[in-house]
């Protein structure tokens, strides 16, 4: 696992994906840049969101809000008070750690273990293994998951101020070692609140407090009214936005799954009171077959209910990913009931209601949220599209097997030689070609490494041109992930592409 999280973050700087922020001055913990190939993935990732939330829902519509926003947003949202890490430090080390997290690997380690069972039984037994029946009766199993469950359900109780010394008692009960020291010397937990704060205005005492925005979701919730009204909405209907968010996360680790400044892509869905839990429902359907149609593997994913709610959530589900370091949230579905319109009609002296004509009143609507990382999303997709393949020959080769869809180059075309013309007639097919794909010329090295090139940076379609193109108007079109090869008439070349990237 740690080997392959390490060639993924290797092989994503190597061909042009994430950077280190700020690399020149030794880097920004936590922060990254996203390099030539890596914005071009993430430019494809957001509209793949976008054509899916937005432009195929007619009660859906966008909006680009401000990062910075009125400082009482954040009071009436709950961040001010309650946006909080809990913190403990290591005596011996000096390292600080996410208390909850310390906890959380350790269960999830518990957890590897009922799944190392799980695979020698499927090894054993083959064809036949039915994996419910053993999870359901074999008793390391049964004695590993119910550690898991009970560990996380008590996590879960001791996460309030007034809790957190049980928290504390927990990393004792467990022997939960310092990752780095090994030492079990802990101070108590303390919260931390994880919201960047900065000032506007230029004279000390005229400067406003404000905070960089740590989710999109509020920019949403103040122009409901806005959005409502100028647009004519009728509920049940949805405000979709994706935009940078700023957390002051105290571990800084996993990459870009884990960031100070990230990006997220939020949907609020506003239904009728008592309306929301079927609400839920169907976006929790739609939001699996997003996530299933990019084909990434339905294995990778994994859905979990919550046990324990957040104070305004009557439901909430985590979809989780198979990341290099074990299943993770990557997007999150809940139902948000009343609160967050009611905190902010509260706070402003505002009505934020909805005249249904059809119950002949108004009401403050129920809201439905979905809300997924773009950088967690990039990181699921990258990371399970990177292998390292046995070609069979005593060779292998690394490819990115991207959704055509997402990759950010979609065909390389190649002139088999450097003269005899065949520039001229690659860069001509290119010239064609640019102005529906993003497609890239490449003449350097033999034909076999430039494959290898393509494979490794996850273009879909390399395209050939040899000696016969001049007199049959064909090229060889190789496919990266069969690397079966093709002749094609250059006619052609645009509707092949086309067909693979269909949305
Ligand atoms: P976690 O428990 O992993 O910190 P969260 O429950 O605080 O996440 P939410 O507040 O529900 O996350 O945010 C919605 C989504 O935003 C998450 O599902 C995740 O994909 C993304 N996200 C949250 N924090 C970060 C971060 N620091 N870096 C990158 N993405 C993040």
């Amino acid at each position: 696992q740690q080997d392959t999280f390490k060639q993924v973050i290797a092989h994503a700087k190597e061909y042009g994906y994430i950077f280190s922020s700020s690399e020149i001055y030794d880097g920004l913990s936590a922060v990254y840049d996203y390099g030539q190939n890596g914005a071009a993935l993430k430019k494809n990732i957001k509209e793949y969101w976008w054509k899916s939330m937005v432009q195929l829902h007619d009660n859906i519509v966008g909006l680009d809000a401000a990062i910075l926003m009125h400082p009482s947003t954040w009071k009436a949202s709950g961040h001010v008070d309650a946006f909080n890490d809990p913190l403990i430090d290591n005596k011996d080390s000096k390292k600080r750690y996410r208390a909850d997290v310390l906890i959380e690997d350790y269960a999830e380690k518990i957890n590897q273990k009922a799944q190392k069972e799980i695979e020698k039984a499927k090894k054993r037994f083959g064809e036949s293994f039915d994996e419910e029946q053993f999870v359901n009766t074999n008793p390391r199993v049964i004695k590993y998951k119910t550690q898991q469950k009970e560990i996380l359900e008590r996590l879960g109780k001791s996460l309030t101020d007034e809790n957190l010394a049980d928290v504390k008692a927990q990393i004792e009960e467990l022997e939960i070692a310092c990752p780095e020291s090994g030492s079990k010397n802990w101070t108590d937990v303390k919260q931390f609140n994880l919201m960047f704060s900065t000032k506007l205005g230029a004279s000390a005492d005229s400067a406003l407090d404000l905070y960089l925005r740590p989710e999109t979701a509020q920019g949403i919730f103040v122009n409901f009214a806005n959005v409502q009204k100028t647009g004519r909405m009728k509920i049940p209907f949805g405000i979709a936005q994706i935009g940078k968010a700023f957390r002051n996360e105290i571990v800084a680790r996993q990459f870009i799954f884990r960031q100070r400044e990230f990006e997220q892509m939020e949907m609020q869905f506003f239904v009728r009171p008592g309306d929301e839990l079927t609400w839920f429902e169907h976006w929790k359907s739609l939001r699996q077959k997003w996530h299933y149609s990019l084909g990434l593997g339905e294995e990778n994913y994994r859905f979990h209910d919550h046990e324990k709610l957040a104070h305004y959530a009557n439901a909430a589900t985590d979809i989780e990913f198979n990341f290099p370091f074990g299943f993770k949230e990557l997007e999150g579905i809940h139902s948000r009931t009343d609160f967050d319109l009611k905190a902010h009609e509260e706070h402003s002296g505002k009505k934020l209601q909805f005249f249904d004509p059809e119950m002949n009143k108004s009401y403050t609507p129920y809201v439905v949220e979905t809300s997924i990382g773009l950088d967690r999303m990039f990181l699921a997709v990258f990371s399970s599209a990177l292998k390292e393949e046995d070609l069979g020959d005593g060779n292998t080769r690394t490819v990115l097997k991207l959704p055509a869809i997402l990759a950010p180059i979609k065909a390389a075309i190649l002139p088999l030689v450097k003269k005899d013309g065949l520039p001229e007639i690659a860069k001509e097919i290119q010239d064609e070609l640019k102005w529906d794909f993003d497609v890239t010329y490449d003449e350097k090295d033999a034909v076999g490494r430039r494959y290898r090139r393509q494979d490794a940076a996850g273009t879909p379609f390399c395209i050939t041109v040899d000696h016969d193109t001049k007199e049959d108007k064909q090229v060889t079109i190789r496919y990266r992930d069969t690397m079966e090869q093709k002749r094609v008439p250059i006619s052609e070349l645009k509707s092949i592409i086309q067909k693979a990237i269909d949305f």
